[in-house]
């Protein structure tokens, strides 16, 4: 048993009413259910991790659309950890998930819905991995997918898989934020099922990572969950359900929620650090982390109040801090991640030297997408491959041997 609700006014709706917004005074909503009627505890969730494990707190009544998202691996990032002296320091790669991004998590859910609800298409605007997974799960599903991406700013690998798996993709001469501004009212005039984090069940399926995260700590609770934060959507999932967790009494505490943007690109770390009660939108937003170029975060109003209120932080981190993040991790770990999702580490490294992080937190960075999204700025980043004759004497002589 849920309905939807406006975090603002209150307002509440029927769970199957199309709506993304409160159509009252255009709030947010939450997708809520009646706690007293959820009988869940630690003993009914034994077993490996994935999405679906967690379904008495999804809103999806049948079988649902899946490719087996979820189950990632949390790694403690050692070497890293101990250059920051600190030994409890984790990640967990959610670019492991079937197109290689958390979104999945989200895709699963919500492609799912569409189908419960009647919907006969689904559109979604995107810097790349929520094309990508709403690409691949409209295929699965069998539903055409359309998606709208801003011109020249997504990376490769994200929009090989959205033309790969058959969507219509429409590249437009704008940024995401115009991309989602276009696509939403494109839905609601042509009856398309919009699925960007503005819709609260997709969140749903997001918040399955804090799930996992305690899941994995056999519900030790971590004291933090370090995160990119783009349209924050992920960071308002994860809050989200793990409340609902300590509501059901699976969990006693919140981690501290913490959001690292990139300098560029900063419009919720600003609000935070001025003590704003909303964010001022960034008209320009620029970032080599193009997951997170967003200027005009949708979820803006519900990732202050996580960060907030489970007494985290935020902060900046630049472009080069979030390069050798990634190469820090690839090299120094063998985890590969886009630079999106590298913004957590540096996030980590930096708020460790400031001396906001203790070295005995256990602190859990979301590395959100996977190495092979980005390959361009990897390459420009890395030497190149040496050329030489296929021959045993041209290899020692490169080699110095
Ligand atoms: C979508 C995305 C983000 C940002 O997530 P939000 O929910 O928009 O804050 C960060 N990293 C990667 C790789 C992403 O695909
Ligand atoms: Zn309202």
């Amino acid at each position: 048993m849920y309905h939807l609700e406006c975090i603002r006014c209150g307002a509440r709706y029927p769970r199957d009413e199309i709506i993304y917004t409160c159509p009252k005074c255009d709030g947010l909503l939450d997708v809520v259910y009646d706690y007293s009627q959820i009988k869940l505890t630690r003993d009914d969730l034994k077993g490996p991790l994935s999405v679906w494990k967690y379904k008495a707190l999804l809103p999806v009544a049948g079988e649902p659309v899946t490719l087996k998202e979820g189950g990632t691996p949390v790694y403690n990032i050692k070497n890293i950890g101990k250059d920051i002296g600190m030994k409890d320091a984790h990640v967990k790669h959610e670019g492991m998930n079937p197109s290689g991004s958390f979104k999945d998590r989200g895709m699963t859910v919500g492609v799912s819905k569409a189908l419960e609800l009647g919907m006969k298409s689904v559109a979604c605007a995107s810097t790349g991995n929520t094309s990508a997974s709403l690409a691949v799960y409209g295929a699965r599903a069998g539903i055409p997918v359309i998606v709208l991406l801003p011109q020249g700013k997504v990376a490769l690998g994200k929009v090989a898989q959205a033309l790969m798996h058959g969507s219509k993709v429409i590249s437009i001469k704008g940024n995401f934020d115009d991309a989602l501004r276009l696509v939403r009212e494109m839905c609601i005039e042509y009856g398309i099922y919009l699925l960007n984090s503005i819709n609260p069940y997709r969140l749903e399926g997001q918040k399955t990572i804090g799930f996992e995260i305690v899941d994995y700590f056999n519900w030790e609770v971590p004291d933090r969950i370090i995160l990119p934060v783009g349209n924050a959507g992920n960071i308002t999932a994860i809050y989200k359900g793990l409340n609902e967790m300590k509501k059901l009494g699976i969990i006693d505490r919140i981690p501290k929620m913490t959001a690292i943007q990139a300098e560029g690109s900063a419009p919720i770390v600003k609000a935070i650090k001025t003590g704003a009660k909303d964010i001022v939108p960034e008209a320009h937003p620029e970032t080599v982390a193009t997951a997170i170029r967003i200027g005009d975060p949708v979820n803006a109003v519900k990732a202050l109040n996580a960060i907030r209120t489970s007494g985290g932080t935020a902060e900046t981190v630049t472009d080069d801090e979030i390069l050798a993040a990634q190469k820090l991790l690839a090299v120094k770990e063998g985890i590969g991640v886009e630079p999106a999702s590298a913004a957590s580490v540096a996030g980590l490294i930096k708020l460790r030297k400031m001396g906001v992080i203790a070295s005995d937190e256990r602190v859990v960075c979301v590395t959100t997408g996977h190495l092979l999204k980005d390959p361009e700025t990897v390459i420009k980043m890395c030497d190149k491959p040496l050329e030489v004759d296929a021959t045993k004497e041209a290899i020692k002589k490169v080699m110095g041997w």
